[in-house]
């Protein structure tokens, strides 16, 4: 009886969970992978520490959260960065070169991200890895930017064979330039073959695209009438292609009558030195219309500037050109780093002022400052 009554004690303390054979026993699930890649949170952790052969490597088979890691390194302005993203550059530099770059602009709401995001997957369905990147000096915008291109390109964001950058950040022009070269370089390590450069087209960013590209395409809006209002002459001049967009809907015949407007504009324009007539044409990228003339158009331009040398003489007039701009930079930024030559333009400013030198002489004693402590 005693031996009963301890049994039942027993039993009445345990959890009806932990008797064995009942229903309410809870299996041990299988385990769940974390939802963050545990190769992520490896290089987050080691962020600072990346060998430069980690991130060639990286670069190299492809990976793109490496990838991504090297541009915000060679986009870092912390001096310890610097060189080890030059040695990641240079020991890269041998894998790059290999792709068709094309600059791609036209006014805000022109339909640049559509058109990225239509002709990007049909692009890399024909089996190209495609690389997009942004030229956008305005922070202000280039923080709106980054959520909206994740957005706005929602299909080509998540495409395996397409990688999209936004633009730097916090810098001026000719280091957002400088950045975007470095990065056009790392892309092509890492297997792309297309790259595109968007900027938008009002300002001074056009120029600075142009110069670092084989091809560029000027995306415009079929308007009412003054079509050739909106865009700089400057700009069109450089386009290589002039795409009217979003011709589809009551828009089409509209779309086609701002395609002869440019025809004929473009016959006043002299032949540009590469002996490429730029063709116009219409496109929609809703309707998926003459999205694959436009890649032709492309493929075109590439095969024709390769068979006349042009392709090689561009890109080699463009490494000498940043040669100089190199230069100068390096320079002006150490001129403008020396203490004398700070001292001595502090010493001049009053005298400018009061009239007792003129701008010229106190730029000339300034310069001999200089001159005088670097020999
Ligand atoms: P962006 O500012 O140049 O990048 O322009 P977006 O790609 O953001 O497009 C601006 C607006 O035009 C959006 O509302 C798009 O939906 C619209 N849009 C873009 N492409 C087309 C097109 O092919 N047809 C039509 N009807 N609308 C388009």
């Amino acid at each position: 009886m005693k031996i009963n009554i301890t049994f039942a004690a027993l039993i009445l303390a345990m959890k009806k969970e932990d008797i064995p054979g009942s229903a309410l026993n809870v299996q041990k699930g299988i385990e769940q992978p974390s939802i963050i890649s545990p190769y992520l949170k490896i290089c987050k952790k080691k962020r600072l520490i990346l060998s430069p052969s980690e991130y060639i490597d990286g670069i190299l088979s492809g990976n793109k959260v490496i990838l991504s890691q090297a541009i915000t390194l060679i986009e870092s302005t912390h001096k310890d960065h610097f060189e080890t993203a030059q040695d990641v550059l240079e020991k890269v530099l041998p894998y790059s070169g290999n792709s068709i770059r094309i600059g791609i602009t036209g006014v805000p709401g022109v339909g640049k991200s559509t058109f990225i995001e239509a002709i990007g997957n049909h692009i890399t369905s024909a089996g190209h890895k495609l690389a997009v990147l942004a030229i956008d000096p305005s922070s202000e915008r280039s923080k709106g930017s980054i959520l909206g291109d994740k957005t706005r390109m929602e299909t080509l964001s998540t495409n395996p064979n397409a990688y999209i950058r936004p633009s730097a950040t916090g810098l001026n022009l000719g280091g957002v330039a400088r950045k975007t070269r470095e990065t056009i370089i790392l892309c092509e390590a890492a297997g792309y073959d297309v790259i595109f450069v968007e900027t938008v087209g009002v300002g001074q960013s056009e120029t600075v695209v142009k110069s670092m590209v084989d091809f560029f395409l000027l995306l415009m809006l079929s308007g009412a009438g003054d079509e050739l209002q909106g865009i700089k002459r400057g700009i069109i001049e450089m386009a290589d292609a002039i795409i009217i967009t979003k011709a589809d809907g009551d828009n089409l015949a509209k779309a086609n009558v701002a395609r002869g407007l440019y025809q004929s504009a473009l016959h006043l324009f002299p032949l540009m030195d590469n002996g490429w007539n730029p063709p116009v044409d219409i496109c929609s990228s809703n309707d998926q219309l003459n999205l694959d003339k436009v890649w032709n158009i492309i493929t075109k331009f590439e095969q024709f500037t390769k068979n006349n040398g042009y392709f090689v003489k561009h890109r080699v007039e463009q490494h000498i050109k940043i040669f100089y701009e190199w230069i100068e930079d390096c320079i002006k930024n150490d001129f403008f780093a020396s203490n004398n030559v700070n001292a001595k333009i502090k010493e001049m400013i009053p005298l400018i002022q009061n009239g007792n030198i003129t701008p010229y002489q106190a730029g000339s004693l300034v310069i001999n400052e200089y001159k005088n402590n670097n020999n």
